[in-house]
């Protein structure tokens, strides 16, 4: 647990313009759980254990199958705790695995069954909460230290990385702890110097959307959690799931960094940005996991031009490729 946290800056010498600003990348997925989210993970945890809320022996029940979920297993390993992790059937076994490989308990339940039933995926977390003893759900969109986690570690890491020279901090926002944490942080040790500028899917509440679905995984909101604090964004910028993807891929071809959907979504905002931006400006864009978990997606060739993300030349899918 002490290798959590500390990550590289890493020039994105791809993005690098004559005259334009310094473009670097915290790269999260060198956490020991492969994504920013461990940093949560650790600190919700502690905080459970000081307040009580959960025990020794205890058992944490979270809906997710993601990476809060890889960060909560490998903590809940370290300190004795059970995992339970409630996620609808549509996560690939390959996901499931993962948090099985930690020692957690994994329940799936029904996609095609409304919210108010009762082996909906919220039901089940809910029902599974009551009825185990020693429960305790950390609730990653309402839970303080999220953001809390970010304000303490990611955003002092930033100042102390760049010596106070960064200029504008770039990162998706799902829960929104990443962007509120960091970002107030920055905010307050700059006396507001320090802009902040949130990436957001097209579609998503974040940009305006109404929650219209996108497939880039991981950020984007169809309502507004209590981790996202509303004051902190200077700007929102909406990006298209097509160049979130594109710009992924560029980012292994171009920089050796093998990352996430949401990671080329982020770095297409800092691009954007980046036009806009001078010599003396230097702009971190933060990445949050790496590529390995969408191989059969973002780097499949075929997945890619089933959804006209790729030209159709440049498509080297075959029959029997797994879309
Ligand atoms: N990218 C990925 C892949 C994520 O799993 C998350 C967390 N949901 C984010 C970005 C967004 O981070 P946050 O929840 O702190 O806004």
């Amino acid at each position: 647990m002490d290798l959590v946290g500390n990550t590289p800056l890493v020039r994105l010498g791809s993005l690098s313009e004559p005259n334009g600003p310094l473009v670097l990348a915290k790269v999260e997925y060198l956490n020991p759980g492969g994504s920013v989210k461990d940093r949560i993970a650790i600190r919700m945890v502690e905080a459970a254990e000081r307040s009580g809320e959960l025990k020794p022996g205890g058992t944490i029940v979270e809906p997710t199958s993601g990476n809060t979920g890889v960060g909560l297993a490998m903590v809940a390993q370290r300190k004795g705790y059970k995992c339970i992790f409630v996620c609808p059937d549509k996560v690939s076994e390959d996901k499931r695995n993962v948090l099985k490989a930690y020692g957690a308990q994994v329940v799936v339940c029904p996609t095609a069954v409304p919210p108010e039933h009762p082996d909906s995926y919220y039901n089940v977390s809910d029902r599974l909460v009551t009825e185990t003893e020693g429960a305790w759900k950390p609730n990653q969109y309402a839970n303080a230290e999220n953001p809390a986690s970010h304000y303490y570690s990611t955003g002092p890491e930033l100042w102390r990385q760049t010596e106070g020279r960064i200029t504008h901090f770039v990162a998706g926002i799902g829960t929104g702890g990443t962007i509120s944490g960091t970002g107030r942080y920055l905010k307050e040790v700059s006396e507001g110097r320090v802009k902040i500028v949130g990436a957001d899917p097209e579609g998503s509440v974040y940009s305006g959307g109404t929650g219209r679905p996108y497939l880039v995984e991981g950020v984007g909101e169809d309502f507004w959690p209590e981790t996202y604090d509303r004051d902190v964004c200077d700007e929102i910028i909406a990006i298209s799931d097509a160049d979130s993807f594109i710009t992924t891929r560029e980012l292994a071809e171009r920089e050796s960094l093998l990352v996430g959907g949401s990671c080329g979504m982020a770095v297409a905002a800092a691009r954007e940005l980046a036009g806009r931006c001078g010599p003396d400006d230097v702009i971190v864009v933060l990445l949050p996991d790496g590529g390995r978990a969408y191989l059969t997606k973002v780097f499949n060739d075929a997945w890619m031009s089933s959804y006209g993300f790729l030209p159709a030349e440049a498509s080297t899918a075959t029959v029997g490729d797994v879309l």
